[in-house]
């Protein structure tokens, strides 16, 4: 018996007949406008694989630009899967790592060797202030981020030294940004160095200049497709209309009500450009949604159809169980409620057999991790951060515990070194030269060879004096440590040490959320008695870390989750001042606030069966608790849609400024109260699990014990092998 024939291009069937058309629509430039989850991205594979399959393109000849590189990864294995065999030698990535390899290739059309290295943030700030030094700028009037962010936005426009228009010019320092942008690009030559923004600029430039070049790459790229094209910036826009304008075969797919990254330069423009850069254009929608179920899809809907600057457009369900359940509306005590009930849902569906990997919280906020990783810890679920460390190996994180660590335990060389000059201080190779030798000569730990070495004059005045302060400032600290307490403490070593204004001087994109994040560590730091306890409870923490293969709880942020899909989503933090950003308000007002909509819009449509969003009542701000509003966003979700869980009846609109950008650490001493109205909210649930004396309980660290004492939420407990503790109950469970 013969098997009937397979039909010739089976991967064809799988599509509806609007995406067929996009991907058999081979020939010249097409758009692809439509909603999330209707496939788009299946599209882009699918022509990929569809373009080999006719013979239309070798696999090299397709250049294909996606967001992250978890996506390039997927559409790899996407397009492997259909073509049922790995393939090789693709142009497929991101814009930057696109761009970096085509630069190597080319790099001595921009005076650099192929070897060039692409610097840090550091680098690229210690290189401005030497040209700024040079040219004899006061570094005190105009500090160097100010420049590097100017200079940023002119290659994020594509705009060389000697090709800025006048309505794109800056009176930083006095009109003489320009000068300083050109005097930085001819040093980076020297050092044969770029940074992130030269890689599409440079590239883009030799394109535009170099028709020979140029000319390869159009017989090159027969094909190209680039997804999200939503968030494309100007100047990889230019790249790729330079590319493009040899076959004309682009195909780009995007998402208007998915445009999240206007704060880089991305702009819908890019959009309505296409057409106009690209007469003849095919415009292809699709409105069916195949990842959500009703419900979900819904809810996302109502909410983004409060923005006004929309192209507009239907979704409709395509899933064969459209009906599916509502989006919970979750209202909760306060974080660690709100830390409980996510982990205890993950639980549930993990005993019903929910693959891991199927689920995700997302949040607004880095920082808003810290409380979902304890909880998955504490339940032994294992995680993954992506597009970041997990929180306590993020660098400001490790700083700051190295601090600490330094403070409680003085023999603790790595914490002293690694702080020693973080800060920069000015100490040199010559100075910790110095500082080991001592050291090792005295057989004392680094702390006390400091102290011994500042009265001596091996070292030179400054670095000296440096050294003093520091140590001054630590035997303050550990003074203060009984008096003050160790939360009270640790805000005042990240203040005096210099560590915060370091990030608080820092322009790059990151360093607000790297003080969010020292907040959070602040605030994480009050649920235990002593420094000591704290910093045992890190070592936990860290030594839980399981680099094993397998199903992870995936945690991100909103931006990182784009074009990604879950079974179950949870959606943290739903309250004013932080979801919807009040950075981002207080920096872009009423349309930031379209922007923040349409990361919620991202957010929900993340899910494909069940979708989570919560917010607590109560956070806690440096010890003390303060109210938090629920997010305009809950209100504006369709009531048909969700189903209300827990106690809160009315938001009233009042906005939070508790999470405001600029609010020093120390102001957390004195949190300002927000007066929440006439709002109610259930009294402090009970705790799911009462301990009392007796319980056989379960520690991560310790082991199993049994509860020999009960104070509110502090226990004592008699571990089998590690003896009586008191620890928090949130960290046993019963065993
Ligand atoms: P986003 O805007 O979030 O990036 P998208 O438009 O790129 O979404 P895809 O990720 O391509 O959407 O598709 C969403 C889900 O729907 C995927 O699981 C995909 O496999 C599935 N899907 C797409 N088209 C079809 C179809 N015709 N039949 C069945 N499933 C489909
Ligand atoms: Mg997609």
């Amino acid at each position: 018996m013969n098997a009937p024939p397979a039909p010739p291009h089976d991967y064809l069937a799988r599509l509806n007949a609007e995406q067929r058309a996009a991907v058999e629509t081979l020939d010249g430039p097409l758009l692809v406008l439509a909603g999330a989850g209707t496939g788009k991205t299946r599209v882009l594979t699918t022509r990929f694989a569809h373009l080999l399959m006719t013979g239309r393109a070798q696999p090299h000849q397709v250049l294909s630009v996606t967001f992250t590189n978890k996506a390039a990864r997927e559409m790899r294995e996407r397009v492997g899967s259909i073509l049922q065999r790995p393939v090789e030698g693709l142009w497929l990535g991101t814009f930057h790592a696109l761009a970096a390899r085509m630069l190597r290739r080319h790099a001595e059309l921009v005076g650099l060797t192929s070897s060039f290295t692409i610097l840090d943030t550091d680098d690229q700030q210690r290189l401005l202030k030497q040209v700024m030094d040079a040219e004899g700028i006061d570094l005190k009037r105009w500090p160097p981020n100010g420049l590097m962010s100017v200079i940023q936005r002119w290659k994020d426009r594509g705009l060389t030294p000697d090709r800025i228009p006048v309505a794109e010019t800056s009176d930083y320092a006095n009109n003489r940004a320009e000068k300083l942008y050109a005097a930085y690009q001819a040093r980076l030559v020297t050092l044969n160095a770029c940074d992130f923004g030269d890689l599409p600029l440079h590239i883009t430039e030799i394109l535009r200049t170099q028709p020979d070049v140029l000319e390869r790459y159009h017989r090159t790229f027969r094909y190209i497709l680039v997804d999200e094209y939503q968030d494309t910036i100007l100047v990889q826009y230019l790249w790729l209309r330079l590319l493009a304008q040899g076959h004309k075969n682009i195909c780009c797919v995007g998402d208007d009500d998915q445009s999240i990254y206007s704060w880089r330069g991305a702009e819908i423009e890019n959009i309505l450009r296409f057409e106009r850069d690209f007469p003849g254009a095919v415009i292809v929608r699709l409105e069916q949604n195949y990842r959500s179920t009703q419900p979900i899809l819904s809810a996302a809907s109502g909410l983004i159809a409060r923005n006004e600057g929309r192209l507009g457009k239907t979704l409709r369900s395509g899933r064969k169980d459209a009906s599916g359940e509502r989006v919970r509306v979750v209202s909760l005590w306060d974080s660690d409620e709100e830390a409980r009930m996510v982990g205890g849902r993950i639980e549930e569906a993990r005993r019903d057999g929910q693959n891991l990997s199927e689920i995700a919280i997302l949040v607004r906020a880095g920082f808003q991790t810290r409380a979902f990783e304890e909880r998955l810890i504490t339940l032994n679920i294992p995680y993954r951060v992506y597009g970041g460390a997990k929180f306590y190996e993020r660098q400001e994180i490790r700083d700051a515990i190295a601090y600490f660590r330094a403070l409680s335990q003085p023999a603790d060389d790595l914490a002293f070194e690694r702080i020693v000059n973080t800060p920069k201080r000015g100490l040199g190779d010559t100075a910790i030269a110095a500082l080991h030798r001592m050291s090792r000569d005295e057989q004392v730990p680094l702390r006390f060879a400091a102290e011994r070495l500042i009265q001596t004059d091996a070292i030179r005045p400054r670095p000296r004096a440096a050294l003093r302060e520091l140590l001054e400032g630590m035997t303050r600290w550990n003074a203060a440590l009984e008096k003050e307490g160790h939360v009270v403490v640790a805000a005042q070593v990240l203040e005096e040490s210099g560590y915060t204004d370091m990030w608080k001087n820092d322009r790059s994109i990151e360093a607000a959320g790297r003080l969010d994040n020292l907040k959070e560590l602040l605030r994480a730091m009050t649920d235990f008695a002593t420094l000591g306890a704290f910093l045992e409870h890190i070592a936990l923490v860290m030594e839980n870390d399981d680099n094993s293969e397998g199903a992870k709880v995936g945690l991100m942020t909103l931006h990182a989750a784009k074009g990604l899909e879950f079974d179950m989503v949870f959606l943290p933090g739903w309250e004013e001042g932080l979801f919807p950003s009040q950075r981002s308000l207080d920096e872009g007002g009423a349309k930031s606030l379209e922007e923040e909509r349409r990361l919620a819009y991202v957010g929900i449509t993340r899910a494909r069966k069940y979708c989570t969003i919560s917010h607590a009542a109560n956070r806690r701000i440096y010890g003390n608790w303060v109210n938090s509003i629920p997010s305009r966003f809950l209100e504006e979700l369709p009531e048909s849609e969700i189903m209300r869980e827990g106690g809160i009846k009315q938001a009233p609109r009042i906005p939070s400024s508790v999470f405001s950008a600029g609010a020093p650490l120390s102001s957390m001493r004195r949190p300002r109260v927000i007066e929440a109205g006439a709002w109610e909210v259930d009294q402090r649930p009970e705790r799911e699990k009462a301990f009392s004396v007796g319980t056989r309980v379960f520690h991560q660290k310790f082991g199993y014990g049994r509860v020999t004492g009960v104070d509110d939420d502090k226990l004592e407990i008699e571990f089998e092998r590690a003896g009586t503790k008191r620890v928090l109950d949130r960290f046993v469970e019963p065993a």
